[in-house]
């Protein structure tokens, strides 16, 4: 079982990079540890998860505006929030092999890899620090932000200021965050360079126990919507005797990955923590004045995401290898497919995708490259290219074309040919990418089919 999982990690490492999805960070140099960079299908399938988070959270609320705050900020930031003197972890270092390990997973007190000793815990912050400006000394100290909630935070008053927001009311952030992690790994769930999207959700004290439910719900069915096999995501909530000193309630989203149940999201109910540690260090008042005039420091539900840790999921959850020949074949033969095509590939792997992760909605193949089917087929492209993102696609058999797209999960081919051509009106076939049923469809409904299945 566990071999199994882990060569099903290997897989999908080894299909992002085959597929243009995912690549090793600087990889001619012999690559960056921990590093990754998104390829040209893998930047829009991340585009994809950002922007339906964006439109569930900003675009559809009212109650809810967004931000771009900087990733360098003033460091008295990071002391008012605590991060300089506590966001550590406890390492420990086996004294034999010299491994180094995160101190909350050793259970033990021997070297879980070669049995040796182990080292006591020291903290390790896990902030990135640089300097600004020419001089190297610890008054031009500053810190890559190692999430982007505190942006949010400090940004309260300008946005109380400048908007008509009222409580209850939340600012959305998406952004890149960066933490020096003593043991990352598992290709994109940790990495030093990542991408977090962040709500902050203002509202009464005593209305936080509910929110923080709702919210966690909500975040629940958000995964569930997008794809995610709900046998395989779920809530769990932290131990009160677990929690930071911060946090009055703390549940996580987890996804059962190949490595294992693990955080996708936590929703933290921070009460009123961060608010007042920033109002005290700035000597800005940051309390919220309601329409009586009486003054209220809100407390904060914060659902806190990752949007490559999301992006992992859904990419894990979508991979499915499937037999396949008889039924795709006979249709293709029909359409005058030549013998080389798809009847000798009867594996195929698939990304079963929502069709708004997906990131080519739509492959316009050619079936043979021959005029007029190529300049017909081309017309299409050049017609729904603006639209969505589209590809055309002439080289190899038309089975090969196909497979390719099912690895990057497109959830429609449509395939120009004679047959369609010569019918009044013209026709294409529409090939849905997870039973493989071809339709024949005029030309003309080509849009109208395809962005009802977009929502
Ligand atoms: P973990 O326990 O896995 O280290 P965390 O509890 O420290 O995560 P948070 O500080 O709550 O994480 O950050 C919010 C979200 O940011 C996490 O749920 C995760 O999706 C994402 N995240 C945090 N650290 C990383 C990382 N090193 N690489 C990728 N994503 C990360």
């Amino acid at each position: 079982m566990v071999e199994q999982d882990d060569n099903l990690m290997k897989e999908i490492v080894a299909l992002c990079k085959r597929r243009g999805l995912i690549y090793p960070g600087s990889e001619i140099y012999g690559g960056l540890a921990n590093t990754w960079d998104y390829g040209p299908y893998g930047v829009l399938l991340k585009n994809n998860v950002k922007q339906v988070w964006w439109k569930e959270m900003v675009m559809k609320r009212s109650d809810i505006v967004g931000l771009d705050s900087g990733i360098l900020m003033n460091p008295k930031v990071w002391e008012a929030s605590g991060h300089v003197t506590s966001f550590t972890d406890p390492m420990v270092d086996c004294t034999k092999c010299k491994k180094r390990f995160k101190g909350d997973d050793i259970t033990s007190k021997v070297c879980p890899e070669c049995g040796g000793g182990l080292t006591d815990a020291r903290q390790f912050n896990l902030m990135f620090q640089t300097h600004i400006g020419p001089v190297t000394d610890e008054k031009s100290t500053a810190y890559l932000r190692p999430e982007t909630a505190q942006g949010i935070f400090v940004n309260f008053k300008n946005v109380l200021d400048s908007t008509r927001v009222k409580l209850p009311f939340g600012i959305a952030q998406i952004g890149k965050a960066f933490r020096n992690e003593i043991t990352p790994g598992n290709f994109t769930f940790r990495t030093l360079e990542f991408e977090q999207f962040e709500l902050e959700y203002f509202v009464y004290p005593e209305t936080a126990d509910k929110f923080f439910t709702d919210w966690a719900d909500e975040r629940l069915r958000w995964y569930v919507d997008l794809g995610l096999d709900s046998a395989k995501v779920h809530l769990k909530a932290h131990d009160k005797k677990d929690l930071a000193h911060y946090a009055r309630a703390v549940t996580d989203v987890e996804y059962k990955f190949p490595f294992g149940w693990s955080e996708l999201e936590g929703i933290a109910n921070r009460g009123d923590y961060d608010l007042t540690q920033h109002a005290e260090s700035s000597g800005e008042n940051l309390d919220y004045t309601d329409d009586e005039g009486k003054k209220v420091k809100p407390y904060v539900i914060e659902p806190s995401g990752g949007v490559d840790r999301a992006t992992l999921a859904f990419l894990i959850d979508a991979y499915s290898k499937e037999q396949v020949g008889t039924i795709e074949n006979k249709k293709s033969a029909n359409q005058q497919m030549s013998s080389d095509g798809g009847d000798t590939l009867n594996e195929r792997v698939v990304l079963k995708l929502d069709p708004r992760l997906a990131p080519i909605k739509v492959a316009i193949l050619p079936l043979v490259k021959k005029e007029p089917v190529m300049g017909r087929a081309k017309e299409i492209y050049e017609n729904l290219k603006g639209k969505w993102f589209v590809e055309y696609d002439e080289s190899g058999t038309v089975g090969k074309r196909y497979r390719r797209q099912d690895e990057i999960g497109t959830p429609y081919c449509i395939t120009v040919d004679f047959e369609g051509l010569e019918s009044e009106p013209q026709t294409v076939t529409i090939r849905d990418r997870d039973t493989m049923e071809q339709k024949r469809i005029r030309i003309e409904e080509i849009e109208e089919r395809i962005s009802s299945q977009l929502r």
